[in-house]
C-alpha cells in the first residue's frame, strides 16, 4: 500500500457491491482495503455460489461492473448482435468479476489491499475510528467504512422446525435424497433457483412450491421491449400513496395494450423517489398487498428457465400452489391451501425456505460484522426490517464515516437489489467518499 494513505477506505464485504465500489474509488486515486470471505471473494453470493445451470436474470449487455460501461460484460464475452441480450450463466458473470478484480490488482496494486478473511467484529474506538477485526487476529482501522455485506444473512438463523433457512449456503441441499419429496416456501426467483439446483444434483422426487398466491415470476419479453412510461394518472396515484388507485391505473394500462413487464420497467427508476415519499403505513400496505404482484412483474425469468419449469410441471414433478405453511414434522408438512378452512398434510422430507430474509431482524443482531454496531446504537434497523437506517446517499446518520451500499439500503429506497442500481450507488458513493 502507498504509505501516504494512512487510512484507506475499508470495504466490508467483497461481493458485487464491494468490487464495484473498490473499482470506482481506485479510479479516483483512493486507497482501498477490500475484505471478504475467501469462498466467494470478488463474486459474492449470487455469482460465486451458483450452479452452472443458474442464469442471470438481466441481459448480458446490462451487467457491466461500471455505470458508465453497462455493456462491458457482453463485450468481455465478445457477444455480437442479438447475443448481447442473452441471459448468461451466473458463474460466467462471476468469472468476469474475477477478471475485473485481477485488472484492478494489476493497475492499482499499490493502493488496493485484498484481505480474504471473515470479519468477526466491527466497533467504534475511542479515537472515533472504525475498528474492523478479522479472523486472522488482525484489526484494521479507518475513518471511512462501507458495509457491503449483501443481505447479511447468518447461518445462525433458526426456526422451530428442521427447515433449510439458508438455501444459498454451500451444501444446503446436499442432504436431500434423490427421491425425497420437497416443499419449497416461496414461488419467486429463489424457488426457481432451488428447483434448478435440485435437478442439477439429480433429484427426481416431487417438488411442491407454495406461496400466499402461488404467483410465478413473469417471462422476460423476447425480443426485448422498451419501458412504458407511467401515465400521469398512475404516477399521481403512486405519488399520493393511493395504491388501490395505482393498481387500477396499472390494470387500465394493461387493458389498453401495455405489457406488465414494460410498465414495471418504466416505473423502476422512479421507485426510490416514490418509496421515500410514502408514509410507513403506505410502505406496509405495499409490502402486504402489492409486493407479490410487483415482484412477479419486476423480477422476471429468461425463456429457457421458464421452459424447464413448464416441463417439470407437465411431468408432474413440480407443482406451484397457493396456500399457507403451518409446520413440519416427521417427514410431512402441514399446509392450508388458499381459500380452504382445513389443514392438510403433504409428504415433505425437506422444507426449503425460499421466501427471502425480509423482516428477519435477528440477522442484524447476530451478524458478526453488524451486531456490535447495532448494540452500540451506531446502526438502527429500519422500521420494516428491510435493512438499516441510512440517508439517500448511503451515509449512516450519527455515525461519521460509516456508509451502506446494496441490499442493506432497501428500507431507505426499496429498489436496491440488482446490478444496474448497485453500480450507480457505487459510483455516487465513491464520489462522496473521495471528497471526504
Ligand atoms: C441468487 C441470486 C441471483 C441474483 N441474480 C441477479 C442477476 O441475475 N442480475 C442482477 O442484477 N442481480 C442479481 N441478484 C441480485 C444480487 O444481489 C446483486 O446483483 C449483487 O450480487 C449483490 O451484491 P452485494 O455485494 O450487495 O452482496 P453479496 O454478493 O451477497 O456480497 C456480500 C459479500 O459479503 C461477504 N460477507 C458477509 N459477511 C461477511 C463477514 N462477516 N466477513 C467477510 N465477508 C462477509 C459475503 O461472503 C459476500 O461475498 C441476484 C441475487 C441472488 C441472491
Amino acid at each position: 500500500m502507498d504509505s501516504s494513505d494512512t487510512f484507506p477506505v475499508v470495504i466490508a464485504g467483497a461481493g458485487f457491491c464491494g468490487l464495484a465500489l473498490a473499482a470506482q474509488l481506485l479510479e479516483r486515486g483512493q486507497a482501498v482495503v477490500l475484505i471478504g470471505h475467501a469462498a466467494n471473494f470478488g463474486r459474492g453470493t449470487a455469482y460465486g455460489d451458483a450452479w452452472r445451470g443458474h442464469l442471470l436474470n438481466v441481459p448480458a449487455d446490462r451487467m457491466g461492473l461500471r455505470a458508465d460501461a453497462p455493456a462491458a460484460f457482453a463485450e468481455w464475452l465478445d457477444l455480437q448482435g442479438d447475443a448481447r441480450r442473452q441471459f448468461r450463466p451466473r458463474l460466467e458473470f462471476g468469472d468476469y468479476l474475477a477478471h475485473e478484480l485481477d485488472g484492478l490488482r494489476m493497475r492499482h496494486g499499490n493502493r488496493l489491499r485484498c484481505i480474504e478473511a471473515g470479519i468477526t467484529a466491527i466497533s467504534r474506538g475511542t479515537d472515533a475510528r472504525w475498528h474492523i477485526a478479522i479472523d486472522s487476529g488482525e484489526t484494521l482501522e479507518s475513518d471511512r467504512l462501507v458495509l457491503a455485506l449483501g443481505a447479511a444473512s447468518t447461518a445462525s438463523t433458526t426456526t422451530n422446525c428442521p427447515l433449510i433457512r439458508q438455501p444459498w449456503a454451500r451444501d444446503a441441499l446436499s442432504n436431500i435424497a434423490v427421491d425425497a419429496p420437497v416443499l419449497i416456501l416461496g414461488t419467486g426467483l429463489t424457488m426457481i433457483d432451488m428447483v434448478l439446483a435440485l435437478q442439477a444434483q439429480g433429484h427426481r422426487g416431487a417438488i411442491t412450491a407454495l406461496s400466499r398466491r402461488g404467483r410465478l415470476p413473469l417471462l422476460h419479453p423476447e425480443p426485448p421491449l422498451p419501458p412504458t412510461p407511467p401515465s400521469p394518472a398512475l404516477l399521481a396515484a403512486l405519488e399520493a400513496g393511493d395504491l388501490y388507485l395505482a393498481l387500477r391505473e396499472f390494470r387500465a394500462a394493461i387493458t389498453a395494450g401495455a405489457a406488465p413487464a414494460t410498465l414495471a420497467d418504466g416505473l423502476r427508476a422512479l421507485i426510490p423517489q416514490l418509496w421515500r415519499g410514502w408514509s410507513l403505513p403506505t410502505r406496509k400496505r405495499f409490502l402486504r398487498h402489492l409486493r407479490p404482484w410487483w415482484d412477479s412483474v419486476r423480477h422476471r425469468v429468461p425463456r429457457e428457465v421458464f421452459a424447464t419449469l413448464g416441463r417439470l410441471r407437465e411431468e408432474g414433478r413440480l407443482r406451484i400452489c397457493a396456500g399457507h405453511f403451518i409446520d413440519h414434522e416427521n417427514g410431512s408438512a402441514r399446509i392450508r391451501w388458499r381459500g380452504e378452512r382445513d389443514d392438510v398434510a403433504i409428504p415433505a422430507s425437506a422444507v426449503i425456505d425460499a421466501t427471502g430474509l425480509d423482516g428477519d431482524r435477528d440477522r442484524y443482531t447476530t451478524h458478526p460484522a453488524l451486531s456490535a454496531l447495532v448494540a452500540d446504537g451506531h446502526l438502527r434497523i429500519d422500521p420494516l426490517g428491510l435493512g438499516l437506517d441510512c440517508a439517500a446517499d448511503g451515509s449512516v446518520p450519527g455515525a461519521d464515516g460509516l456508509h451502506l451500499i446494496g441490499f442493506l439500503r432497501r428500507g431507505e429506497c426499496w429498489e436496491s437489489t440488482a446490478v444496474p442500481e448497485l453500480r450507480a450507488q457505487a459510483a455516487a458513493l465513491a464520489e462522496r467518499l473521495a471528497a471526504y
